[in-house]
């Protein structure tokens, strides 16, 4: 079969150029490592040299400027050798010594540079790096040709332009109506840029998405460019920032260069913060700081650059930190706009639901309602998430429709992670979980804040839940009073406290209901200033991350005397709630003993029948007095 000119050439190239190296570096080695018989005459010490001219025992020597070759009189033993060389020290009276012994001397003719070798040396390392970077521009998939060693500076970004069938459109993102309504804006602009110029509006060039993970921010960006038909270039904010200095803002120049092309377009950037966070605020970043610094100020000269009206490129962003980003980024001109994308409230939850319902075949009967009530905190990504989960739940258990109990323990799963039987207890840890289990939910029970528990489990789930109390809101709040705020801290140490009333000691299974407690607390005092001694103060700064419900935000500059106070009122407000759940406990001390043995036999009590049993708590008076 006859093969193209075409296909079979580059490799034929490559291959000439391999063997010239190949056979370029075997001579090389040939003329520089060729056993030379010179190097087999026995070497002595210098010293030693010395000594036998001195005792006038050489005949003559041979001095180049690596060795003294010489040859003995006679042999000092039978069968030694008379010719021996030595390595050539630095030494003016060497001549004259010689003469004085007469010895017979001779040095080497000035050494002819070699040609060839010289001529190797020149060529072959340019040869070699010619090579490499050839290699790394193949590597980075752009091509070969006159630009190919340049083109890690090209922008890594995808373009997607959208096709009839892929087409991602407003219709596929649910719950998030005031982003929508702002987003449909955006489309306008691209599609009639015109009517816009005519009046002298200026088209906005930037707009930032902000919200936590998974709530659908790069769905909606996509969404937008479906809308509007236009191409659509997305590129991580990570992407930028890489091996080589330079190239992130090279890379940005190149990206807007290609965009203005294919205007009217849209440039997406994820994760912004990866290039964009606050540079006087980055300290302790060790490294690739300069690097992101170029690429963001790059990107802002770009974003100040381009105005063309009739052809807009609009650059949409991602982030769920704004609060690290550069402020230059959100200045007028640049991402002016900024659009939260939060997680659904329950109509959303329910909305997006229906649309990943529809891509599952569900069991008629299935209450949708009731999913989306139980869902609260959920993001869209974890929904889509949970319904994937119901339908594998039901295809593994044989049937053909996904149905309500599925789903209800698909919920279970996304919250606590996956069910892991074949983890055991042992049985006096097992009673130790169900105390304190059976401790958050009694003072859950009997805690303001709309809170009721649902379930109690001590099934091991996910890598450290051995137990949880599973807490459904009966209404969807917004805003918490001090007394429900109070109430989940005492709930949080209802699990410890059940320990140190049943068993006198506490375990180390408490830590993450102590961090949480404490964080509510410190968050009362420092942001919510619900503390009565210090007052309607926010001594946090707003910083850190909201969205993602990190570490607490560092706190304001504030005097000792005041530090002090605050460590002391998030103290007395934790050890307040403390106080009031080993109330409840040792009032409720039956109830708890029964419960616990319950659940040590079932392992999970949930619905009506835990209603009945927790329905028999009481509050104690000393913790309503107390609240
Ligand atoms: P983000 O970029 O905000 O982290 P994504 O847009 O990548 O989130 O969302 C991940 C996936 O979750 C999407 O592909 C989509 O399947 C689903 N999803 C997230 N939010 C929504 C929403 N509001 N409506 C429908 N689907 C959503
Ligand atoms: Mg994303
Ligand atoms: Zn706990």
């Amino acid at each position: 079969m006859p093969i193209r000119q075409d296909d079979n050439r580059p490799s034929r190239r490559f291959g000439l150029i391999n063997l010239l190296l190949i056979g370029f570096g075997v001579l090389l080695l040939f003329s520089n490592f060729l056993p030379n018989p010179a190097t087999q005459v026995p070497r002595v010490p210098y010293s030693l040299f010395i000594d036998q001219v001195n005792d006038d025992t050489v005949r003559r020597a041979y001095i180049t400027s690596d060795q003294i070759r010489y040859e003995l009189k006679e042999a000092p033993a039978e069968g030694a050798p008379t010719v021996l060389a030595t390595t050539p020290i630095f030494d003016m009276d060497l001549p004259q010594r010689l003469e004085q012994h007469g010895v017979e001397f001779a040095a080497a003719p000035p050494r002819k540079p070699n040609f060839f070798t010289t001529l190797l040396s020149w060529v072959v390392p340019p040869l070699i790096f010619i090579l490499v970077l050839q290699f790394f521009a193949r590597r980075s998939g752009m091509g070969g040709g006159a630009q190919g060693a340049l083109s890690f500076t090209k922008s890594k970004a995808r373009v997607y332009v959208p096709d009839e069938e892929s087409r991602v459109t407003f219709a596929d993102v649910a719950g998030v109506d005031e982003a929508k309504a702002e987003l449909t804006e955006i489309v306008d602009f691209l599609k009639k840029p015109e009517r816009y110029a005519a009046i002298g509006a200026r088209i906005p060039k930037g707009v930032l998405l902000v919200g936590p993970p998974g709530t659908g921010k790069t769905l909606l960006s996509k969404a937008v460019a479906g809308e509007a038909g236009v191409p659509f270039f997305i590129i991580s904010g990570s992407e930028f920032v890489e091996l080589f200095v330079g190239a992130g803002a090279a890379r940005v120049r190149d990206l807007f260069e290609e965009a203005k092309k294919k205007a009217p377009c849209i440039i997406f950037i994820d994760e912004l913060d990866a290039i964009g966070k606050s540079r006087s605020g980055s300290m302790g970043v060790v490294g690739g700081n300069d690097e992101r610094e170029q690429t963001l100020n790059q990107l802002l000269t770009e974003m100040d650059g381009f105005s063309a009206q009739d052809k807009p490129v609009i650059v949409l962003a991602a982030t769920n930190q704004p609060e690290t980003l550069d402020a230059a980024l959100l200045r007028p001109g640049r991402f002016d706009r900024q659009v939260l994308v939060d997680r659904p409230d329950l109509s959303g939850r329910r909305t997006i639901l229906d649309i990943y319902a529809k891509k599952v075949k569900l069991a008629p009967g299935v209450d949708l309602d009731r999913i989306a009530q139980a869902t609260a905190g959920f993001a869209g990504a974890d929904l889509a998430n949970l319904v994937n989960e119901a339908a594998l739940l039901a295809a593994r258990n044989m049937r053909t429709s996904v149905e309500q109990g599925d789903l209800n323990e698909a919920i279970e799963r996304v919250v606590a992670g996956l069910e892991k039987k074949s983890r055991v207890l042992q049985p006096d840890e097992k009673k130790v979980v169900a105390y304190h289990e059976v401790g958050h939910a009694i003072v859950g029970h009997l805690m303001p804040g709309g809170s009721k528990v649902a379930k109690i489990s001590i099934v091991p789930r996910g890598m450290s839940a051995l137990g949880y109390t599973l807490q459904l809101p009966t209404e969807e709040r917004f805003l918490n009073s001090k007394e429900d705020l109070e109430g989940q801290i005492a709930t949080l140490l209802g699990g410890r406290s059940a320990e140190e009333v049943v068993f006198g000691e506490v375990t180390t299974g408490a830590a993450n209901d102590l961090q949480r407690a404490t964080d509510i607390a410190e968050q009362m005092v420092g942001t919510f200033g619900m503390s009565e001694t210090l007052g309607p103060l926010a001594y946090d700064k707003q910083g850190g991350s909201r969205f993602l419900g990190g570490p607490t935000n560092p706190r304001r500059v504030v005097s000792d005397a005041t530090a002090q106070a605050i460590d002391k009122e998030v103290r007395g407000l934790v050890d307040r709630a403390h106080d009031r759940a080993l109330a409840i406990l040792r009032h409720n001390r039956d109830l708890l003993e029964r419960i616990s043995q319950e659940i040590l036999d079932k392992e999970v009590i949930e619905g009506d029948e835990l209603k009945d049993l927790l329905a028999s708590s009481t509050m104690p008076e000393e913790a309503a007095v107390a609240a």
